[in-house]
């Protein structure tokens, strides 16, 4: 990215020159917590609460992902959706199963969208359901960290242990070294249920709370790290996420479907730690952005109704958490300052004309709250537009 310019500069004429003319082009959505093996329940199960849900729906559905016939065509339908969602970046949780980890790698690097990949790991399990033993979660790792080692482009691999529940001291102490050997990011759930933060005490009763857990084992801010939900944080915890530089993924579709809680994001945002929105699929049931932060915006204001101190966020903030405050975890994306990476979306607000003449941000906010992905026209991911991929 060079410049926003109202007119092309000497140094770039000859340039080939794109003329979208009244349209509007804002930074591509990034979407920093997704569970690609759940896509199949997206809008399922909502009447129970996170411990049960999993048990029920998402452990169920994670497993019909072994067949690997199966998981092409729900991973083909998911690459196909973020991309007509213009959500140009993501952080995608995986499943327990090697050959259909690989696939998905492979998948999103023929895709031209950009994304960080992880296999969900959960050698243990409070539903009384072990996903996988110890040992092979650790060869599993060790084979995805060889074999992406020295991809550096815009398909990279993060280490993600569901959470702590589900993960024994000995395979998240292996995840924290290989992040340090590997040097790879690491993402997970924190405080997204209160009957899993008593079950975190209840399992590691030495720590003070649910984030030193992951802190003790190298899983906290000592690489770059992004953790799901935090909602029912300690003051302790909140500042460890300041302190570390965690990047929070605020997921409020989520976090209302399984009546998990409503995170206090203007807190967060005021106390300086960093936040980005995501769908959370399929605890979450879209993958529209637009409609992730309005969500993100009626949920502070929910928490503002009840406590007038909580000022409500606002429509311009939304729009900072769906692109630079989630793309900062991609490097300098989500931004068209000079020096980030051309990530963006051209939209074509004509269907929603109101008879009226609008100010451009008035366009914006229209465009949040009642556009959806027919009007985006074009996607661009680094510089490159990316057509619809065929997979
Ligand atoms: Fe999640």
């Amino acid at each position: 990215m060079k410049g926003v310019f109202d007119r092309i500069p000497s140094a770039y004429e000859g340039a080939p020159v794109t003329d979208y003319g009244d349209k509007i082009i804002i930074p591509g959505f990034c979407d920093i917590h997704l569970h690609a093996g759940q896509l199949p329940n997206m809008g399922i199960g909502y009447d129970c609460e996170l411990i049960d849900w999993i048990g029920k729906y998402a452990y169920q559905v994670e497993q019909s992902m072994n067949a690997l016939g199966f998981a092409h065509r729900c991973y083909a339908k998911l690459i196909s959706d973020l991309w007509l969602n213009g959500i140009t970046r993501s952080v995608v949780l995986g499943t327990y199963y090697r050959q259909t980890n690989d696939l998905l790698f492979q998948m999103f690097m023929k895709s031209g969208l950009s994304a960080y990949i992880g296999k969900s790991v959960c050698d243990r399990s409070p539903t009384g359901v072990a996903d996988e033993t110890t040992e092979n979660a650790k060869q599993d790792l060790l084979m995805l960290a060889d074999t992406y080692k020295d991809q550096k482009g815009l398909v990279r691999h993060i280490l993600s242990p569901t959470y702590v529940p589900g993960c024994t001291p000995e395979i998240m102490e292996f995840i924290g070294h290989l992040a340090q050997e590997y040097d790879l990011p690491v993402t997970s759930h924190l405080c997204e249920n209160r009957t899993e933060v008593q079950e975190v005490h209840r399992l590691h009763p030495e720590a003070p709370d649910y984030a030193s857990v992951y802190r003790e084992y190298g899983l906290l801010g000592q690489k770059t790290t992004i953790m799901a939900h935090c909602i029912h944080t300690t003051g302790h915890e909140a500042e460890l996420l300041r302190d570390c530089g965690v990047y929070v993924a605020h997921c409020p579709h989520s976090n209302l479907n399984l009546s998990s809680g409503v995170m206090p994001l203007r807190k967060y945002l005021n106390m300086g730690i960093r936040v980005g929105l995501g769908s959370d699929i399929s605890a979450g049931h879209t993958l529209n952005m637009m409609s992730t932060m309005v969500a993100a915006i009626q949920g502070s204001k929910m928490r503002w109704m009840i406590n007038p101190q909580e000022e409500s966020v606002t429509t311009r903030e939304a729009l900072y958490l769906a692109t630079k405050g989630g793309g900062s975890v991609f490097g300098k994306v989500g931004s068209f300052e000079e020096g980030y990476e051309f990530d963006a979306l051209v939209i074509d607000d004509g269907n929603l004309y109101d008879f009226t003449d609008r100010t451009l941000w008035e366009r914006v906010e229209r465009f949040i709250f009642r556009g959806d992905d027919r009007n985006i026209v074009a996607r661009y991911v680094s510089g490159s537009e990316v057509a619809r991929p065929q997979l």
